[in-house]
């Protein structure tokens, strides 16, 4: 079975073997080792100043950011479930809260973001997903944080890239916060997330909030190259041959290959009937709206070996997904888009012709030199 969600992404065998070893203590010399050339890998990932690794799924890095970042008023764009999470989280602590909602297929626009800090001088952080992966769209983040900063810049920026660290390569000029989590775009089973810092957000944090998401005692250790808590070594060992393996490639081809594989997918999709639902689409994944989503998705599974991934809430049934993250072989993807367009013919929508797996050839090729 191919297994192509969005998250859970298939975890490669190189890495599974690495992590097949015995089980090592995390107070030793040996595992310190690893963890610093973890962290150095996981830096260059990030393209900041500083990181975390916190043994939790992506939520609690989006709980620590929250908590360690704001003081009293939190920003939030809400278009979709990961979005609408940052408001919950900010309520949950009690934070004075202004959100900024958009149909799960729009992506949030800079003049709002700006009119809304116009509003309210209160405002001392700004929390945003870079790819919101309930419809799969790809919000203008680079473009907000610069708003942001030349406004105010104290206002702490939270980029939710669960589903964009290791996408694509994202400007951190103007972002204090980037998160990543290990189920998504790193290729590693689900349990661990990372989290870029900034200088100022790291002066921020000071003396950190919270106790086992205290990000200063987190940032204490790790600099010493161990951790406050146990260490999740096994996805330590794991981040660290994926990262490995992305070097060897090169980020350049790494990058280009997942944008090549994004855009000659949608090209396919496209060419055999399918409707993409994000305005904006990201090149994490490619979600289509579909009335017969369900009946997609069953065919893919029951006929041609392909777990794809559906909508949620109102888009339940209504929207089919397939990822893009990770070293994925584009015969994969060929094969993917070739049974949706069997699975069209089979619903009567199209016959089939060979149509997809032609143009996902022709746009890949294209988009590889
Ligand atoms: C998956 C995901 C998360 C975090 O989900 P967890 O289940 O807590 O790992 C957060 N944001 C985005 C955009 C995601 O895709």
């Amino acid at each position: 079975m191919l297994l192509f969600t969005p998250g859970p992404t298939p975890v490669p065998e190189a890495v599974r073997m690495a992590m097949a070893g015995p089980t090592i203590h995390h107070r030793t010399p040996e595992f310190e080792a690893i963890f610093k050339e973890a962290r150095t890998r996981l830096m260059r990932l990030f393209g900041m100043d500083e990181c975390v690794v916190l043994a939790s799924s992506g939520t609690g890095a989006m709980e620590a950011c929250v908590t360690n970042l704001a003081r009293k008023k939190v920003l939030t764009v809400n278009a979709g479930k990961f979005g609408e999470r940052f408001g919950k989280i900010v309520q949950a602590f009690g934070l004075e809260h202004v959100e900024l909602k958009y149909p799960w297929d729009t992506p949030a626009d800079v003049e709002d973001v700006k009119a809304a800090l116009a509003d309210d001088p209160d405002i001392d952080a700004f929390c945003i997903q870079v790819s919101e992966s309930a419809g799969g769209l790809r919000h203008p983040v680079e473009e907000i944080a610069k708003a942001i900063k030349g406004l105010n810049p104290d206002i702490m920026v939270i980029a939710d890239g669960i589903t964009a660290v290791g996408v694509e390569p994202i400007d951190t000029t103007y972002i204090d916060a980037l998160i990543a989590g290990s189920q998504k775009a790193l290729m590693l089973p689900p349990g661990m997330a990372m989290i870029g810092l900034s200088d100022a957000a790291v002066a921020r944090i000071g003396e950190g909030r919270g106790y086992y998401f205290n990000l200063a005692s987190e940032i204490a250790k790790q600099r010493k190259n161990t951790t406050a808590y146990t260490a999740p070594t096994t996805l330590i060992i794991g981040l660290n041959k994926v990262l490995e393996m992305v070097e060897a490639k090169g980020y350049d081809r790494f990058y280009r290959e997942t944008r090549a594989r994004a855009l000659a997918t949608r090209a396919a999709l496209e060419a055999v009937g399918c409707v993409l639902y994000p305005k904006t689409p990201a090149l994490s994944m490619s979600a289509v709206y579909d009335e017969e989503a369900n009946m997609v998705r069953d065919i893919l599974k029951n006929e041609y070996d392909v777990n794809i991934a559906g909508g949620q809430d109102h888009l339940k049934g209504k929207l089919f997904r397939i990822n893009q993250m990770g070293l994925i072989p584009p015969y994969e993807s060929a094969w993917v888009v070739n049974a949706v367009e069997w699975a069209y013919d089979k619903m009567d929508r199209r016959p089939y012709d060979g149509t997809a797996a032609r143009v996902f050839n022709e746009i890949y090729q294209a988009n590889l030199s």
